[in-house]
């Protein structure tokens, strides 16, 4: 990557070429120093540098690559460019402070006034907000579509429209797109097709590969995986990351090197994470369904799901989030939500630590009733990210949730 690489630093290391995610994610874009440490360096350092006045001059005007200021370049948080990079198939990837900030600068770096964007109903909360009421402060409008409805994508697209922007599967529903199609959607009209991919992360879903320009990650999900750290990362082309770091360097919206040093060791268990949150996910949705006092069980790992056969075509597995009507309304899903005592109430999600939440009230409690209402956010929804204890300690938990309606 043309990015930076100091001269302090050498890289033996072996050649990644043809090695599976799994290997990826624990051994891509490692820099080494000349200490030949083994685990990757925090360099905590807001400046470097130069041995002479000429080295700098040819630092700042670009004839030599290297590391000038950590607001766009730190050697810590481009090992977890590289690596996530890496995993998702991406020529480059760009650090940014939260996931938030991964999609402003993708917007903002991307996009001008004027311009159009179609994005899917079901994204975060927040995504719709930044869309809404901060893009649209600037010219930038947006249409809200049916995730699922590749006719409703195209019949939303006007003259002005530049990106499609989507989640899948979707919070809290687990509504899945066939990416595919969406990509061809995307070629045949010279479209930006953007990925927020948290939700299966490049273990289970790589959508560079099925046609997206773009991937976006809040790595304060899966990819750390232990809720400690904010941060976002955007994947995608060496031509489109440019332009995104350019705005980085511009804006600040920076990653610290202390949380893309967490995240690359969040990165190294993620595939074995990953599928232990899924199993466990798959037992709990099967087991849901057999219980009387739950209404319907939304999980793409159930033949059921109206989606089922296209999150098996695109996705090597189901993911660790689903979620559940109980019978009732508001006080029922409280009830079941109270009775837990393994399950975190919070609306975090990608944790090792299974946690449950009541959208109407916390994530989607900003929607007006009506958007509620189309996004299938009823009272006695609740959402689980399950994560990975043991599974029948998890179902045995959710067991006192069903006794208490
Ligand atoms: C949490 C989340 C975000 C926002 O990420 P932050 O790191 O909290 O800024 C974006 N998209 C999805 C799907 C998320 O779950």
């Amino acid at each position: 990557m043309a990015k930076s690489k100091s001269d302090s630093v050498s890289i033996p290391y072996p050649s990644l070429e043809g090695v599976s995610v799994e290997t990826l994610a624990v051994r891509a874009g490692q820099i080494r120093t000349a200490e030949l440490e083994h685990s990757e360096a925090i360099f905590p350092t807001s400046s470097f540098v130069y041995n002479s006045a000429e080295q700098a001059a040819a630092r700042f005007s670009g004839a030599e690559p290297g590391n000038i200021y950590s607001r766009f370049t730190n050697p810590t948080v481009q090992m977890f460019e590289n690596r996530i990079a890496a995993m998702e198939g991406a020529e480059m990837a760009v650090a940014t402070s939260s996931g938030m900030s991964a999609i402003l600068a993708t917007c903002v770096a991307l996009l001008q006034s004027g311009d159009h964007i179609v994005c899917s109903r079901s994204v975060f909360g927040t995504t719709n907000v930044l869309f809404e009421k901060y893009l649209g402060k600037f010219g930038i409008k947006t249409t809200f579509v049916d995730l699922t409805s590749i006719a409703a994508w195209e019949s939303s697209l006007t003259a002005a429209t530049k990106m499609l922007f989507l989640e899948t599967p979707s919070n809290p529903l687990c509504e899945v797109v066939d990416l595919e199609k969406i990509a061809q959607l995307a070629a045949r009209k010279d479209l930006l097709l953007v990925v927020d991919n948290c939700f299966c992360t490049p273990v289970l879903q790589k959508p560079l590969e099925l046609g997206a320009h773009i991937v976006i990650h809040s790595a304060t999900k899966y990819l750390d995986g232990q809720g400690r750290c904010i941060g976002g990362v955007v994947c995608g082309s060496e031509k489109l990351m440019t332009e995104v770091f350019g705005f980085l360097r511009s804006s600040g919206v920076t990653m610290s090197p202390f949380n893309a040093w967490v995240f690359l060791k969040g990165l190294e268990t993620l595939p074995i994470r990953m599928r232990a949150h899924c199993e466990n996910a798959q037992k709990i949705a099967e087991w849901l369904s057999e219980q009387a006092q739950i209404e319907q069980v939304f999980y793409a790992g159930l033949p059921t799901h109206p989606q089922h056969s296209v999150a098996a075509k695109q996705q090597s597995g189901f993911g660790g989030v689903l979620s559940f009507r109980v019978k009732g309304a508001r006080a029922e899903a409280f009830s079941f939500i109270n009775a837990t005592e393994l399950f975190s109430i919070t609306a975090n999600l990608g944790d090792t630590k299974s946690t449950i939440t009541h959208p109407a009230t916390t994530t989607h409690g900003r929607l007006s009733d009506d958007a509620k209402q189309q996004a299938g956010i009823t009272e006695n929804l609740i959402r689980l990210s399950v994560g990975i204890e043991n599974a029948t300690d998890l179902i045995n938990d959710l067991q006192r949730g069903v006794n208490a309606l």
